[in-house]
């Protein structure tokens, strides 16, 4: 039996909580299926406001600003999972919220993620929770090489990490990370970075997307190639993992799992993301469904849509670095030449080194020919 009731757009009205680049393309999509939008933007900046019904201008810690989001929806969900757990339950309680609360505050903090992951048996690297220099000392000992530390909460995009090679002095270390509570996890040499989305309905069907093979530059998304240039065995394994995840998670919605794939074939979960999530832009134009119009499926307990890749594809991130000036962006002229390349721009006036601004999905007969002209065009805009 599903666990909510479905409702049946056009008469639902979905609250997202966070107004991103990820809350605009949710309501993007449903703008499409007549699904009408309130998006709480926390009063921080919003992309996702010119394209939402309604918006709720106001921190996520105001009391009216609860009240208000309450009263205008109908189902609810999250584009970006840093929202204090006391505002998600509160969420839950009043509108039905998915993911749940438990799920998305596991997802938000490292410590949590790590243990959820361990307690589950999915594998993961080599880690141990850090709240003090003794602490630290005695798993650099244990550990014997190379890691890296992340701070347990607030962690994204490679912010508060910190790569140690083992020899460092852990009082020192400690002194200067900027955290109460961390994590230390063991170095992975990997060969390939891979994601999987995946998407349970409130039937606990869950249904997985081609893995997409990623590469990162600054340490932020850079491009997602898909299919990815790895073995039938090793996709159907991250799947199965991606599955297991949203299981024990008992998750509703679009999940994205981030895995390590190590030169022996291993895979090895690095996170969780409780939402749609960058390495998933591709599905706006290679698959059947586009991972936005898949958590809104399964947000409002509508059947899940194929996730089947209609074309290879290869989505290039547009960072800021690529505007020659802060509110002057690239030439487009050769990127409308192509063709095949479908531009997805957020919105942000402002232009800022790493500020994801848009990003351009190129279809191609393979992966190779789709890869070539996305670093062609990168080439162009980066000179
Ligand atoms: P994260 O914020 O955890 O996704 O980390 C950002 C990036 O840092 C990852 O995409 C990896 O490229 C790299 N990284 C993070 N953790 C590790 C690790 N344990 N071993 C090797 N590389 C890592």
């Amino acid at each position: 039996m599903p666990s909510f009731l479905p409702i049946h757009a056009p008469h639902c009205v979905v609250g997202v909580i966070g107004g991103g680049q990820l809350g605009r393309m949710i309501a993007l999509a449903a703008r499409r299926l007549g699904v009408r939008t309130v998006i709480w933007t926390g009063g921080l900046e919003a992309p996702a406001v010119e394209c939402a019904d309604e918006v709720i201008d106001l921190p996520f810690d105001d009391p009216d600003a609860l009240q208000d989001f309450c009263s205008r929806v109908t189902v609810s969900t999250v584009e970006f999972e840093n929202i204090p757990c006391h505002t998600l339950e509160k969420v839950a309680r009043c509108t039905g919220l998915f993911p749940s609360p438990h799920a998305i505050c596991i997802c938000q903090n490292r410590e949590r993620e790590k243990n959820f992951l361990r307690e589950n048996n999915i594998p993961h690297t080599w880690f141990a929770v850090i709240s003090n220099a003794l602490d630290l000392a005695a798993a650099m000992k244990e550990l014997n090489g190379p890691g890296v530390l992340k701070t347990a909460d607030f962690g994204y995009d490679g912010k508060g990490q910190l790569k140690l090679e083992g020899d460092e002095d852990p009082e020192k270390i400690w002194a200067a990370f900027d955290a109460s509570r961390a994590v230390l996890e063991a170095w992975v040499p990997f060969e390939k970075e891979l994601s999987v989305m995946a998407a349970r309905g409130a039937d606990g069907v869950t249904v997985t997307y081609d893995p997409s093979e990623n590469r990162h530059r600054h340490h932020i998304l850079d491009v997602s190639i898909v299919p990815a240039r790895i073995s039938p065995a090793v996709a159907l394994e991250a799947a199965a993992i991606a599955r297991r995840v949203a299981d024990a998670l008992d998750y509703r919605g679009i999940l994205g799992v981030e895995f390590f794939l190590k030169t022996d074939g291993t895979l090895l979960v690095n996170e969780m993301a409780p939402r749609p999530h960058n390495s998933g832009h591709h599905t706006l134009d290679a698959c059947a469904t586009s991972q936005f119009e898949q958590q809104l499926r399964a947000v409002i307990g509508l059947p899940l849509g194929s996730t089947r890749l209609l074309s290879p594809v290869v989505m290039l991130n547009l960072l800021g670095d690529m505007w020659p000036e802060e509110m002057t962006p690239p030439d487009w002229l050769p990127l409308f030449e192509d063709g095949e390349a479908s531009l997805h721009l957020y919105g942000k006036r402002h232009a800022r080194g790493r500020r994801k601004m848009g990003h351009v999905n190129f279809l191609g007969t393979t992966v190779e020919n789709a890869l070539a002209r996305a670093e062609a065009m990168k080439s162009l805009w980066l000179e």
